[in-house]
């Protein structure tokens, strides 16, 4: 009760429409949206403001009705009438609809290494989760779950992403009590015993510099936080309970640069490890990069990546780059690891998990840039430089602004990403676009060794200003 289902659908403008919901309720008028500005993406993103392109939508219909205590349904069909002017009029099937009034909740248990949760059916990517990690489902859309986090926030979930507990199973809930924080050599890890596996959120914010931990499920019993005072990085953790079941954490830090974090479970216990500022050198004939890892991921392969005018493939020019850079941050004294050599190929995620595990320092991806579709590159081209999470955001102005220096060519943007390698936790992590494979002149530079190298140079650069701004 109180769910709201939304019916819609997309026919003749210009019609009456009604939906009828099984036993429920009988011809619920539907109203036709005024003409309505749709943006497309890939113009809002990459175009100007002046120029957003709007796919105009009419003949959407659309129609609500809200779940009433006692309502019952299992399988019940949704059917839909349009009323043309005409008097002619059309009905059609649009789904079913079942309403669940077991009072047993429905408990699943995640079961894949990493699940994703969305904002919505088909949202945008909200919460990754570990394996073992319950959650109360309240609803299913299609072939998405709703999970409950709290009484005003709701998850989706792929179905297929993992399997049921019996019913009589506990709902996912715990008490924290005592938390305490241990000093690991590089990180500092932040030990918070639960008593079952829960739903959490990690939130970053540069300044001021903390971390916030946000458990579903979880009630404060903490009346004790115990600190390894020897931690360079924790500065203070304080609890709140914003909400009922809403556990926070705050994590103040003594990082202006963050360096990375990573959450997981060891049977129970959420652990939160926040990795230390690396011993950065210092000198006159020192550079910050001696002694530092990076690891270069030279985006693409086996898939070809852009492919330009004259065939030159985006996998190459990227290879090439990363192997100068490779060569250029060697000589300095950093230690750099590839993702990728020519032959292998490898996923995104596998690429991310490898700058996780070899424990770089920063994780740098090399591409360079073709449009979506129905944006003219010949208006939008240049250099773009992209990030996720705050803590990269440092890192992807120094380049974005190195490269544009030194190469000389069009402002294309620097941009919070939804992308997969940018996604990395565990370090500063940007994507690079230095020039665009479809102009041909731009292509013409990115096949010569001396454009190449230019490239290289200025992420070097941007790489050494980084760890030496980075010391504190
Ligand atoms: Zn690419």
């Amino acid at each position: 009760p109180g769910d709201v289902l939304e019916v819609s659908f997309r026919g003749t403008p210009g019609c009456q429409a009604y939906f009828h919901l099984g036993d429920l309720a009988e011809w619920i008028q539907m109203q036709e949206k005024s003409h309505q500005a749709q943006l497309y993406w890939g113009t809002a993103v990459f175009g100007n403001h002046s120029d957003v392109d709007t796919i105009e939508a009419s003949g959407i219909y659309t129609g609500v009705y809200i779940i009433q205590p006692g309502d019952t349904a299992t399988n019940q069909p949704i059917y839909c009438r349009l009323i043309h002017p005409n008097g002619q009029s059309l009905d059609f099937a649009y789904g079913d609809i079942s309403i669940d009034h077991s009072p047993v909740p429905k408990v699943a248990e995640l079961s894949t290494e990493t699940t994703v949760l969305r904002t919505g059916p088909n949202g945008v990517y909200y919460l990754f989760l570990p394996p073992g990690t319950k959650l109360h489902l309240t609803g299913r859309r299609g072939d998405f779950w709703r999970a409950k986090l709290s009484n005003s926030e709701d998850a989706w979930i792929a179905d297929g992403d993992f399997r049921w507990l019996p019913s009589g199973t506990l709902l996912p809930r715990s008490i924290v009590s005592t938390v305490r924080t241990e000093n690991r050599g590089c990180f500092t890890r932040v030990h918070i015993p639960l008593q079952q596996r829960l739903p959490f959120h990690v939130e970053q914010s540069v300044d001021p510099a903390e971390l916030r931990l946000r458990i579903w499920g979880a009630t404060a019993a903490t009346n004790w936080i115990r600190h390894d005072f020897t931690s360079p990085v924790v500065r203070e953790i304080r609890w709140s309970q914003p909400a009922r079941e809403v556990f926070e954490l705050t994590i103040r830090l003594n990082q202006k640069q963050q360096w990375g974090y990573a959450s997981h479970y060891d049977g129970t216990n959420l652990l939160l490890d926040i990795k230390h500022t690396p011993k950065i050198a210092r000198g006159l004939f020192r550079s910050p990069l001696k002694g530092r890892v990076v690891c270069l991921d030279p985006g693409h392969n086996p898939d070809l990546g852009a492919v330009g005018p004259t065939r030159l493939e985006e996998r190459k020019v990227n290879l090439a780059i990363a192997l100068k850079l490779k060569k250029l941050l060697e000589k300095k004294g950093a230690t750099v690891l590839m993702t990728r050599s020519d032959r292998q190929g490898i996923t995104l995620q596998s690429r991310a998990k490898f700058a996780a595990i070899v424990n770089a320092d920063v994780l740098l991806s090399i591409h360079n840039n073709a449009l979506p579709d129905g944006i003219n590159p010949f208006q939008h081209n240049g250099v773009s430089t992209y990030y996720y999470h705050p803590q990269s955001y440092h890192l992807a102005k120094i380049l974005h602004s190195r490269l544009l220096k030194t190469l000389k060519l069009p402002d294309h943007g620097l941009y919070y990403a939804n992308l997969a390698v940018c996604r990395v936790s565990q370090m500063p992590a940007v994507l690079v676009e230095p020039a665009f494979m479809m102009i041909p002149e731009q292509e013409a530079l990115l096949r010569t060794d001396k454009f190449q190298m230019k490239i290289a140079k200025a992420l070097m650069k941007g790489l050494e200003q980084f760890f030496k701004e980075g010391r504190r």
